[in-house]
This record gives C-alpha cells, sequence and structure tokens, in this order.
C-alpha cells in the first residue's frame, strides 16, 4: 500500500496539488495521512480541507486548526500566525471548521504508526528537535514508528540501544528501509517549507516495500504569494513562501 504522509499544507491549495500529482506519478496512492495544520498562513482552507478530505485523509489536528475551531487561544501565536488565524475564522466555511473540529490530537491510522502534530509529550507545541526530545518521545511512543510535523522539517530519528537517538537529515528522494528499529519521521511541510527549499514536500510510506521515502516538488509558489496578498493576509506568509524559510 502506498500512502502519502502530509503535514503543515497550510491552506497552501498550489502546494498541495503538486505534491498529489507527484506522488500519484510513482503509482497510485491508497490512503493520505496529514500530521496536522491544515489550515493558517494559507488563502484556502475550504479547498484544502475539501481536498485531502475527498480523497479520504486520516489526520490529527495541529495548533493553527485547533485556533481556527475555537479550540485553542490566540494568546500563544506570534502576531503574524495570530493575524492568519483570525483571517482563517472569517472566511472558512462552516463545514470546513466543524472537520477541524472533530481532529484528535493523536491517531493511529495504522496498527503500527501513531501520529500526532509536535510530539506525544506536547502535542499542540513541542518543536521535536534534539535526541534528548527523540528519547522522551520514544519513552511514550507505544507503536514501532511515530509520525510527527509542526517544524516543517523533513527528518527522521532512530532509537539506539545505550545511545541516543540518531536524528537524519532527509533529503530530497532519502529512502528508508522499516524494520525493527523504532522510528520517528517527519514528511516536513508540503504548503511552507522553512529549510530554505521552497518546494513542496512530502513523504510516501510504502508498506509492501517497506521503506519510507522523502521527496520534493516543484509548483508555483508566486500564485499562492498573489492570493496571499489579495485575500488581505500578512504579505510576508506569501513572500517567505518564494524563497523556503
Ligand atoms: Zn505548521
Amino acid at each position: 500500500m502506498r500512502i502519502l504522509v502530509v503535514s503543515d499544507v497550510h491552506s497552501n491549495l498550489e502546494a498541495l496539488d503538486a505534491v498529489l500529482a507527484d506522488a500519484e506519478r510513482g503509482g497510485p496512492i491508497e490512503a493520505i495521512w496529514c500530521a496536522g495544520d491544515i489550515v493558517g498562513y494559507g488563502p484556502d482552507p475550504d479547498a484544502v480541507i475539501g481536498t485531502l478530505r475527498a480523497r479520504g485523509v486520516s489526520a490529527v489536528a495541529g495548533n493553527h486548526d485547533l485556533a481556527v475551531c475555537g479550540k485553542m487561544p490566540l494568546d500563544d501565536f506570534n502576531a503574524v500566525a495570530a493575524e492568519a488565524a483570525v483571517w482563517t475564522e472569517r472566511h472558512i466555511g462552516d463545514t470546513a471548521r466543524d472537520y477541524l473540529a472533530t481532529l484528535p490530537l493523536t491517531a493511529s491510522p495504522r496498527r503500527e504508526v501513531t501520529m500526532v502534530h509536535g510530539s506525544l509529550r506536547s502535542p499542540e507545541w513541542e518543536y521535536l528537535l534534539s535526541a534528548e526530545q527523540a528519547a522522551a518521545q520514544f519513552a511514550l511512543q507505544q507503536t514501532p514508528y511515530s509520525i510527527i510535523g509542526h517544524s516543517h522539517l523533513q527528518f527522521w530519528m532512530e532509537e539506539r540501544d545505550g545511545q541516543p537517538p540518531r536524528i537524519c537529515v532527509a533529503d530530497d528522494g532519502a529512502a528508508l528501509p522499516l524494520g525493527e528499529t523504532r522510528l520517528i519521521l517527519n514528511p516536513g511541510s508540503s504548503g511552507q517549507p522553512r529549510d530554505g527549499d521552497p518546494r513542496a514536500g512530502y513523504m510516501l510510506y510504502d508498506d509492501a516495500a517497506a521503506a519510507v521515502t522523502w521527496h520534493r516538488v516543484d509548483y508555483d509558489a508566486s500564485v499562492t504569494h498573489r492570493k496571499i496578498v489579495e485575500a488581505g493576509l500578512p504579505p510576508y506568509l506569501g513572500s517567505r513562501l518564494l524563497i523556503g524559510r
């Protein structure tokens, strides 16, 4: 089964469409998982939610999703993120908002996988980036693999006997076999990459091949940039897409 794994799509329809097309070029996609932050920052919340739901997405809630459906106060958001959340609240349709309100903080889309936006000890907020944080995640992780998002970076972390977990950046095309080693996997961000590469990120989870692979795909971020400016969202949210920061 080829499963498309995305995170932090952030209402960026152009990026999501490019990811779907690119992932399907290699064969049919049989499921889609999303590790949260479907909305926030971008101009197309309804269309992004509609596209993902039409394909039967299995998703968890990110901090932006929770803010938009009224489950999280905006106090801890920075000014630009809060402004975008307020914009999204005003523009999102009832059906899409109701859907966001149904999203769980953690999910197990497959027996061997736990999915959470930030981390298991702080699903909404923790940026899981260090070996110490990875060790804390592995201590709570009941399944061989966990999938996280939130940092908008593509990487994996491996549990090791008697040593700190190993952290590996996943470049475009990186492949990792799925075996005995327990893993934390981050597909990166489709809608707002922050590693200096503006291309949309995603991951493929292939249980037949027993491997995950990371991918990047070009899309026309200038279209999203223009939509952001025309929508009255902070222009910085558009210009950052052009440089992947
Ligand atoms: Zn995010």
